[in-house]
């Protein structure tokens, strides 16, 4: 069987038989590959703990008919620190499940998603900025690297430029922030389209629902994130700044749902994370 090396993170796993593991892993060299971990179910296997999620290892992969098999497994990052912080440990298998998600997506250019993926794990273990943060900023730069960047500085709908005043709400079909002139635009063309279409005019509408409400707070955690822009460590934050930060995470977690026309599983976990 030939074989092959590669660097991988553990992204999603399911059982398989009596005691083996599917591990679906993302890649440097290859992207995305589902690999067989056999016996990793066993009591005290060696190859077990490197099956576990978000582990990174350097793997020798033979390859089989449905699914690769690890042939050897060493670790190179295990992430201890998450295991012990719920929260943090829930963003970063929210990581791993939008990666297993839209990772055939991310193939082309999997060498530097491998090492921005391994960054962002990195940071939500060892850093002291605020764990939502940090998972805006890791959203925000995958929608990117997808295609789906959000538009958050001019309005989706008319391009104007926008300000704490002039802000109605995310729209996830039109992919940004429409602002307020648009909003109130649609509301009102709803009526006025009808007489409009009896005349055989067809005026261009505005925007009469919005998926989510946003407030200057929350728009101003989205473009900030959105520029990579670093915070001070959680303690330093206030309340509201926080909230804000979650709430802009709910914005786009709607939108990257959209995006993956389910739900992500992860999400529950972190709400339940969150409860104080
Ligand atoms: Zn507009």
């Amino acid at each position: 069987m030939p074989t092959y090396s590669v660097n991988a993170v553990n992204v999603a796993s399911f059982p398989l038989g009596e005691t083996d593991k599917v591990v679906t892993v993302f890649s440097a060299e290859r992207g995305l590959i589902k690999c067989v971990a056999k016996g990793a179910r066993k009591p005290g296997s060696k190859i077990g703990g490197r099956a576990e999620l978000l582990n990174v290892n350097k793997l020798l992969l033979a390859t089989g008919r449905t699914f690769e098999i690890i042939s050897q497994a060493e670790t190179l990052e295990t992430f201890p620190k998450l295991r012990g912080d719920l929260e943090r440990l829930a963003y970063s298998l929210y990581y791993a499940e939008l990666t297993s998600i839209f990772g055939q997506g991310l193939n082309d250019e999997s060498s530097s998603y491998f090492d921005f993926l391994v960054m962002s794990l990195r940071y939500q273990s060892l850093s002291d900025s605020d764990p939502a943060y940090l998972c805006l900023m890791f959203e925000l730069r995958l929608l990117e690297t997808l295609g789906y960047r959000p538009e958050l500085t001019v309005c989706v709908n008319c391009r104007s430029v926008l300000t704490d005043h002039a802000i109605a709400g995310f729209h996830f079909e039109l992919g940004g922030i429409v602002c307020e002139r648009c909003h109130l635009e649609g509301k009102r063309t709803k009526v006025t389209m009808r007489v409009a279409e009896d005349e055989g005019i067809y005026e261009t509408p505005g925007v009469d629902k919005l998926d989510k409400h946003v407030t200057p707070m929350v728009w101003k955690r989205l473009v900030l994130a959105s520029a990579g822009s670093d915070v001070p460590d959680a303690h330093l934050e206030s309340d509201g700044v926080k909230r804000a930060t979650r709430a802009a995470h709910r914005v786009i977690e709607g939108y990257i749902e959209y995006r993956a026309g389910r739900r992500i599983k992860s999400l529950s976990l972190l709400e339940n994370a969150q409860t104080p």
